[in-house]
């Protein structure tokens, strides 16, 4: 039950009605196509006349379309529908803090053209190189069927103004990205941070929606573990964002003191500074140096070539999956403290799920146990506990986040973008 909000109250105007018929009809063709406008009508109980009418709608906005025939079940054969990918495209930016990818992709998230760079610390030089990516790409593909940009950024956004208000990486404040982006291209811009951004990804893409026909997962909280640690929970089928945007910010939870790493804000006790890519790095440089100490001693200080490699989680993860024990030890020590935190959100919150995402998933198969059976001993006895799941998004949650921006918002009702 959900108090009426007379301020936000949209009545139930005819438009309203339509609209959220138009959005029931669409949802049917996506998560059950091939699919005929009479099945449509019996499993909505909306008239058979005002199915073909709305299926005329998004026919004619290029979002459904016809494919053929199905089994007659006695009289002339229904004509099937399915939801027509291509009819749309969607730009997505994802600006993570080393690298900017920007995608075009079609209505079923598949990704038609990619581009790359490095993130500028500069944030009028990110704004141009964005913008002049963009436009390159619209050049190239069809301008007509873009609906819109979504964009993904690590940190503070406040989502109704397309505005970021604070970039912990790079300290920009108040970067008003959404405008220069809509002023240059005259297409519509969301922008979200990007752990809401890729809830809502897992939400309409990932594991949620994979597993809408058996038991529609509407709560759960995403945990995006790279660098950072950022957090986005759903709520009853939609984003929970609280006072101007600033809900999920459990990556600055006080979980103990004297991290391996600082957070992004800069404090030793912050949950980010305990279990981030960024702690597991510390960790590993650790672990290294206590043994290379020991094998100096014992080999004559012959150097270790590996020193030159830059450390990253990445190469941490690749060495760990080769075996090398110290990368190992330090993914699983960051496991823990990844679970002391994640069962905190559970003891709070008790979502159906908590979804992993981000690059730390490659290493799902050395950190699973970890992590299960620390939650599993500081959940309370008698408490339900959650399901723990790594993400099905790949390791770049964030870049379908983006393009879900947009994506979400044709299948989504506008009470529940
Ligand atoms: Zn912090």
């Amino acid at each position: 039950m959900r108090r009426i909000d007379l301020e936000k109250a949209e009545t139930a105007r005819a438009s309203t009605m339509r609209d959220i018929n138009r959005k029931i009809v669409l949802n049917y063709v996506r998560d059950r196509q091939p699919i005929s406008r009479a099945d449509i009508a019996r499993a909505t109980a909306l008239q058979r006349s005002t199915v073909s009418t709305i299926v005329e709608h998004l026919r004619h906005d290029g979002l459904v379309e016809e494919i053929g025939s199905g089994e007659s079940s006695g009289g002339r054969r229904p004509t099937l529908l399915q939801l027509r990918a291509e009819g749309v495209l969607a730009v997505g930016v994802d600006v993570a803090p080393t690298l900017t990818t920007i995608v075009t992709s079609d209505l079923n998230g598949q990704i038609r053209d990619r581009r790359e760079f490095p993130t500028s610390s500069n944030a009028e030089k990110m704004t141009e190189s964005i913008i002049e990516t963009v436009k390159d790409m619209r050049r190239r593909g069809d301008a007509r069927r873009m609906a819109g940009i979504g964009v993904s950024l690590p940190g503070l956004v406040d989502a109704a103004s397309s505005e970021a208000l604070y970039i912990p990486y790079f300290g920009w404040r108040n970067w008003k990205i959404g405008k220069h982006l809509h002023d240059a291209t005259n297409l519509r811009v969301v922008v979200d941070n990007d752990a809401n951004a890729a809830a809502l990804a897992e939400l309409w893409f990932g594991i949620a929606h994979a597993e809408a026909e058996r038991d529609v997962m509407r709560d759960f909280i995403m945990v995006i573990v790279a660098e950072g640690v950022g957090t986005g929970i759903v709520f009853d089928g939609q984003i929970y964002r609280g006072e101007r945007g600033a809900a999920g910010e459990f990556g600055h939870m006080v979980i103990g003191s004297g991290a391996p790493s600082t957070c992004s804000c800069g404090n030793r006790d912050c949950w980010e500074a305990f279990a981030s890519g960024r702690a597991a790095v510390a960790r590993y440089e650790k672990l290294r140096e206590g043994k290379q100490r020991r094998s100096v001693k014992q080999s004559d200080n012959k150097n270790n070539n590996g020193d030159e490699v830059e450390m990253s989680l990445t190469h941490i993860i690749d060495c760990a999956l080769d075996g090398e024990q110290s990368a190992i030890t330090a993914l699983q020590e960051t496991a823990r403290y990844l679970g002391i935190g994640i069962s905190n959100l559970i003891v709070g919150f008790s979502p159906e799920s908590i979804i992993i995402g981000g690059a730390l998933t490659r290493a799902w198969s050395l950190i699973e146990s970890q992590l299960q059976e620390t939650v599993e001993r500081s959940v309370r006895r008698g408490l339900p506990s959650s399901r723990i799941a790594a993400s099905s998004l790949g390791d770049q949650p964030t870049l379908m986040g983006a393009l879900s921006l947009i994506l979400a918002r044709k299948f989504a009702t506008s009470t529940a973008a």
